[in-house]
Parts: C-alpha cells; structure tokens; sequence
C-alpha cells in the first residue's frame, strides 16, 4: 500500500483491512513514499510519517511496514518500488493498493508501461466518488491492462490526511479520525500546528 501518509489515519487502515479481506491478500506492506516527486507542497519528513504509520499498525498481525522509499536515495518512483518487490516477493501476486485519486494519472507515472506488468492495482474511493468512468476508460484504452485494475469505496475514507493537516493547524479535535498513539506522536512534536 503506497502513500504519503501526511498523516495516516483511519480511512488508510480501514481500506487496508478491507483490501486484505476482498482480496485475499496474505499481508498488507505500507510502503510511505520518500521524496513525492509530485508534490507541490512541503511534506512531513519520510522518517516522521514513517513513524506514524509503524506506530499505527502494531496491533494488526497482517499489516507491516517497508522503508524501501524512505531509505533509497532520489525521488520516490513506484516503478523501482515495484521492481524491488517482484525480486523481494517472486513467487507472490503482487497488488498495488492507492486512493483512486491517485491512481488517475498513473499513465504518466514514470515507465508506465512497465509498471503495469509489474503488479495488479487497487484503487480505493472516497463516498461518493465514482471510480468506474476511470476505469472502463483505462481498460478500454489500455486492453493489456484489462482486468488488472480494481476498485473500492471506503466509506471510512471520508476522513482525510488534508482535512486533518487543516484542523490541526485551526486548533479543531481530530481525535478518532485517527489511531492514538498517532494523534499524541503530532502533539508531542507539535506536526501540522503551523504550516508555511
Ligand atoms: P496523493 O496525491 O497525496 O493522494 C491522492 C488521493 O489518494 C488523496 O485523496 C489521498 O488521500 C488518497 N490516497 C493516497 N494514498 C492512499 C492510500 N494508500 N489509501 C487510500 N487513499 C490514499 O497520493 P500520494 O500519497 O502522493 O501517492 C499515492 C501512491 O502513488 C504513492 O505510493 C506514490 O509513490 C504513488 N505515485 C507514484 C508516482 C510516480 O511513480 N511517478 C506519481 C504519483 C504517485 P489522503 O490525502 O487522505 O491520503
């Protein structure tokens, strides 16, 4: 499961428990990026927001962690994550789990076309988001692609990391939208309070 995870909250365990049960997948790997090389706005250090995701996780026997991006030097490109998994899992099927959002573009990710032999994908929804116009079109465009790209809606996705950098910023409650060792991890190191 890739993300920037800026912070992780809820809805991000929620689609990897439901990912892992849908789909039959032996463990969930989170995978927190390093350097996006797609973001326009300064992001939390990968060690911090690695931090969060390890302290997240701890009570789910199927969850685990990689720094392989957080480790590697240069930007964070999917397509070297997921030729370092192939090698790393050979015998496994591997799938790919991000938000939808995300997944749109992932035609202009670099080596795209290597990227989908590598691996199936999951995109996961927020409510009311209605992935399938996304994904006849890929599959039509793409017919190698075709039956290698799933998606979900999370209803618990409603909750996400923007809304949550935002509220803390305003002074606003974000307890239960995310675990709380997380919560009490941004208020020691005072995350998110000031934003520039
Ligand atoms: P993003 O643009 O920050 O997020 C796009 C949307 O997807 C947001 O609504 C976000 O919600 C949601 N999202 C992100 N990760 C999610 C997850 N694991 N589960 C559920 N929803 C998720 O996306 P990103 O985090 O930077 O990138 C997602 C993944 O795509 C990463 O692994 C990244 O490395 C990869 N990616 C690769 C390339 C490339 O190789 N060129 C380019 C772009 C992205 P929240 O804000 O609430 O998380």
């Amino acid at each position: 499961m890739g993300g920037t995870f800026d912070p992780i909250h809820y809805g991000h365990l929620v689609a990897a428990e439901m990912a892992r049960t849908e789909f039959l997948l032996e463990k969930v790997i989170f995978i927190p990026t390093g350097t996006p090389p797609h973001k326009d706005r300064i992001v939390t250090s990968a060690s911090l927001r690695y931090e969060m995701v390890k302290r997240s996780i701890t009570d789910n026997p199927f969850f685990d962690i990689s720094d392989y991006e957080i480790t590697k030097e240069g930007p964070s490109y999917t397509v070297e994550t997921l030729r370092y998994l192939r090698k790393e899992y050979s015998n496994h099927e591997l799938y790919f789990i991000t938000g939808t959002d995300a997944l749109k573009e992932i035609l202009f990710w670099r080596e795209a076309e290597e990227i989908l032999t590598l691996t199936q994908f999951i995109g996961a929804s927020r409510p009311g988001f209605d992935a399938s116009d996304f994904l006849n079109t890929i599959q039509q465009n793409h017919p190698e692609i075709r039956g290698k790209i799933h998606g979900f809606e999370v209803p618990a996705l409603a909750i996400s990391s923007t809304d949550i950098r935002q509220r803390i910023e305003n002074g606003q409650s974000v307890r239960y939208l995310l675990p709380e060792p997380v919560r009490l991890f941004i208020e020691e190191l005072k995350l998110y309070h000031e934003r520039s």
